[in-house]
């Protein structure tokens, strides 16, 4: 059945953005709506059930560089939500210890619990996928892919930047050239996220997570060390931006085998892969990203762009664009 619904803020996206964005305000007590395609909140924020374990596919760990930031995070941590899990990474070289550097952060139960936090309570309509956007009087007109509508007099975006754009209708909602130019140079890289269940003990070293940015296989992490999957030995590997392109159109089997083979360094020649999955992120890390937090169209009704793309290309940065986006977005609601 169609439905019509209005709200003073309608927010597409329910990833950690979306979500700060809808929690401040509500906050200042505006009436907000956020809608998410999956059935699940939290986006990249992504953890998986895996046999009778949990791994997190999308974001690993996050840190906290910005004093606004690491306010939210000291409430998550004095709620015993959040937990310190490391001060950096070994790169798994012999001899090699983790860096002491600043605290990354992981979420008890996994990433994606920290987007469930943040939903609670608020207005999130999930399996929801808007899929047209056009200026409606002086606010905006969203439809879903079943043709139910939504009325709101000012709009937050933060899908991946080229997947907000091609929402908007381009001659309904004709952007500013300045900001075409800015989100059209926009880009992301893909991740080929591998979780592999194993029938015995990793042997990574502290804290259980390796870390190579340049290289082939960035990430390897056991998420029974990381403390998420109490019940099996989960890990994690993610492939490097070149790596997840090579491979990105290859059947799942042929993806799985090349980032298994990051495995072999790390286990005992007893230990199998019981059940193995694949995720494609196909718009893993923001590149082209705006020195703004946020970016509120011109010489439209109230819209607002928000997410890494604008923030930072991580949690912190993401988070943070959702609170800049409120605050544009309070102002008109
Ligand atoms: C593999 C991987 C590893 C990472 N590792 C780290 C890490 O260790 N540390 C770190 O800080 N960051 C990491 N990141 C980055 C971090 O996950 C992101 O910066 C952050 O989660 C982005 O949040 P967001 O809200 O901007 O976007 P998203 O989480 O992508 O949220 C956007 C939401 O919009 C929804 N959406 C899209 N289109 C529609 C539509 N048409 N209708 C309705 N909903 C829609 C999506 O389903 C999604 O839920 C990683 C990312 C990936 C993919």
């Amino acid at each position: 059945m169609t439905e019509s619904k209005q709200a003073d803020v309608f927010i597409v996206g329910a990833g950690i953005a979306g979500l700060m964005a809808a929690r401040e305000l509500a906050r200042r007590g505006a009436q907000v709506l956020v809608v998410e395609q999956d059935e699940a909140v939290g986006g990249r924020l992504a953890t998986r059930h895996l046999g009778p374990g949990r791994a997190d596919s999308g974001a690993q760990f996050f840190t906290a560089r910005e004093a606004e930031f690491q306010a939210w995070v000291d409430r998550w941590l004095d709620a015993g939500l959040v937990y310190e899990w490391s001060r950096g990474w070994s790169d798994g070289s012999l001899g090699t210890t983790p860096a002491t550097g600043h605290p990354r952060y992981a979420v008890r139960g996994g990433m994606q619990a920290l987007a469930t936090h943040l939903a609670a309570g608020l207005p999130v309509q999930t399996g929801t996928r808007i899929v047209s956007i056009v200026p409606d009087g002086a606010g905006w007109l969203a439809r879903d892919a079943g043709g139910s509508a939504y009325h709101a007099p000012a709009l937050i975006l933060t899908p991946p930047v080229p997947v907000a754009l091609g929402l908007l209708d381009p001659d309904a909602a004709a952007l500013a050239p300045s900001d075409h130019a800015i989100l059209t140079h926009i880009d992301y890289t893909p991740c080929l996220s591998g979780l592999f269940w194993m029938n015995g003990d990793m042997r990574l070293p502290e804290p259980g997570a390796v870390q190579r940015p340049n290289a082939t296989i960035t990430w390897i992490a056991d998420n029974r060390r990381k403390g998420i999957s109490p019940d099996a030995t989960l890990v994690t590997i993610h492939a490097g931006p070149d790596y997840s392109r090579q491979y990105w159109d290859r059947s799942d089997t042929e993806a799985l085998n090349a980032l298994a083979s990051a495995l072999q360094l790390f286990k005992d020649y007893r230990t199998e892969i019981v059940q193995s999955r694949l995720d494609r992120w196909r718009y893993a890390t923001p590149i082209g990203i705006y020195r703004e937090r946020c970016l509120k169209a011109s010489d439209l009704p109230p819209l607002i762009f928000a997410g890494d793309a604008f923030g930072g290309p991580r949690v912190e940065g993401a988070a943070l664009s959702g609170l800049a986006a409120a605050e544009h977005a309070a102002s008109r609601a």
